[in-house]
């Protein structure tokens, strides 16, 4: 018997640490782990200790014997892993924080931003008993995307804050200051007097636009504010979308469009126990959406969404899932992870549909044109393209379009920043003036550094690398003392 990573996996390696034969990868330390989709588990060289399932904070992690149906698919995704790559037993990642950092005069860190990459940065840091960490957070609510992005239907996603449920002894060091935001209520020289350090790890706020004729009229409504919808954040709660019609189409290929469709594809029944907010369950029971139709640019070997997640959509038996098969490649693909892909893919686009489902109807090779309406929108406007066809117009009846087309950094009064990336320019965390020389006790962690990219998880190990930086400069003496250290 085998253990078996399912399709939770928040990648943030707690399970690599505590694997007595090192057998999951990619582990940190090894090229790829920053993209994988998940982590794996390697069959032959598993010993079935449990170590893993009980070190994981999101229970991704089952014994092979009791997989379901629904997550049983995911034994192949973890062997089929280890068909081109050689597990490597040796993995050497520090175990512990290496020098702490004690002494009588604490060295004070602002943290900006309470989500996932804020949170592995106080954790990261609080290791350390001669460390105190103020956090702000601008919301009156704390844990950024897990609280305001995570899907309700993905409650294990979300316990991943129970990690940062920190102990006694560094809960006395660590306070989170809630409602301020940074560059309205408190400035970037403020937070430098009072600290020896901060840390921006404040995600991606904006969204990218579509910029196509019609995407301002109403009836549009972006996916950070459509999930912030369902989601209870302050700033969205009160969107009140239009849910009277047959049809919703979503734009855009990624986890988060999959999210959004399933949601909408979701029998409000199901919704109940989670933390849905009551105003989103409420519309959701008197919506008339039947078929959500995800619109990508790409072909379905290409498209953003990760195998894990398309998985566990394909496994839910209340909802169809319709593909076009000519939108498949001939030719299967030979990489064992992309043929794993193809094969669900082309598994769906040739399984009749159930009477009664809601569907989610997955075009590939489409790209939205025009959104139509004078007002509101009543229809969408798309050009299908394909290597081997001229360009064929079609146009989608609908009075709600779901652009959820990926996020941007947003830019943070006083810090250099790069508009092409929308990031923090930095290296290893230490932001960077614009003659690329390091801008003493700033740092950045998260989305805000690399791009919206990865999964919660992700944000761990970009977090430490931050925070390795930063305690290096604090050991070379680089770090100035604050002017005003009491608040
Ligand atoms: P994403 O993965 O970058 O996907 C964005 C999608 O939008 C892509 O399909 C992209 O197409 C498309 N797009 C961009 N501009 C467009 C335009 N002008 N017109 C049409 N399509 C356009 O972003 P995301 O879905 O927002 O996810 C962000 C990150 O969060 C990802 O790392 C994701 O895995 C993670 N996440 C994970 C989970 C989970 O694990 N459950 C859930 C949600 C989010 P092209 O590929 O053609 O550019």
């Amino acid at each position: 018997m085998t253990y078996v990573i399912t399709q939770n996996c928040c990648n943030d390696a707690s399970c690599v640490a505590v694997c007595p034969v090192g057998c999951i990868h990619p582990t940190p330390d090894e090229p790829g782990f920053a993209t994988a989709e998940l982590l794996h588990i390697d069959p032959a060289t598993c010993i079935d200790c449990g170590a893993c399932a009980d070190a994981c904070p999101v229970d991704a992690i089952r014994p092979e014997a009791t997989l379901t149906a629904a997550t049983r698919p995911f034994a192949r995704v973890n062997a089929d892993y280890y068909r081109d790559h050689a597990p490597t037993p040796n993995f050497t990642r520090a175990q512990h924080p290496g020098e702490l950092v004690t002494g009588a005069t604490p060295l004070r860190v602002a943290v900006i931003g309470s989500g996932a990459a804020g949170l592995y940065s106080a954790a990261a840091l609080l290791r350390h008993p001669g460390v105190k960490v103020d956090m702000f957070e601008k919301l009156s609510a704390p844990h950024g995307l897990i609280r305001h992005g995570v899907a309700p239907d993905h409650p294990a996603t979300k316990r991943v804050i129970d990690q940062f449920d920190f102990t006694p002894a560094k809960r006395s060091r660590f306070q989170l200051h809630l409602g301020v935001a940074v560059g309205t209520d408190i400035s970037h020289a403020e937070l430098l007097t009072r600290h020896h350090a901060v840390i921006y790890a404040c995600g991606a706020e904006n969204h990218n636009q579509l910029g196509i004729p019609g995407a301002p009229l109403r009836g549009v409504h972006y996916a950070n504010a459509f999930a912030g919808w369902y989601n209870n954040h302050p700033i969205h709660r009160d969107l009140s979308p239009d849910l009277s019609a047959r049809r919703a189409v979503v734009i855009g290929n990624g986890n988060v469009a999959l999210d959004i469709a399933r949601i909408l594809a979701t029998d409000p029944a199901r919704l109940t126990a989670t933390d849905i907010s009551d105003t989103a369950l409420k519309a959701l029971r008197h919506s008339n959406i039947e078929e959500i139709i995800i619109l990508g640019r790409r072909a379905p070997e290409h498209a953003s969404f990760t195998t894990p997640e398309l998985l566990g959509l394909l496994e839910r038996p209340d909802i169809d899932i319709l593909i076009d098969p000519a939108d498949l490649p001939h030719q299967p693909p030979t990489d064992p992870a992309a043929r794993t892909r193809h094969d669900l893919l082309a598994t769906a686009a040739t399984t009749p549909p159930t009477p009664g489902n809601r569907r989610i109807t997955l075009r590939f090779h489409t790209t939205p044109t025009h959104i139509l309406g004078t007002e509101a929108v009543t229809a969408i406007r798309t050009e299908r393209t394909t290597p081997t066809s001229p360009p064929t117009p079609d146009e989608i009846t609908t009075t709600i379009v779901i652009p959820a087309i990926g996020f941007r950094g947003k830019q943070i009064p006083d810090l250099p920043f790069n508009p092409r990336t929308h990031t923090i320019p930095n290296t290893r965390g230490r932001v960077l003036t614009p003659t690329g020389t390091p801008l003493p006790g700033v740092y950045t962690a998260g989305w805000i550094k690399r791009g919206p990219t990865g999964v919660i998880g992700t944000n761990r190990t970009c977090a430490e690398e931050t925070i390795t930086s930063l305690l290096a400069d604090h050991r070379a003496g680089l770090l100035a003392e604050p002017t005003s250290p009491r608040h």
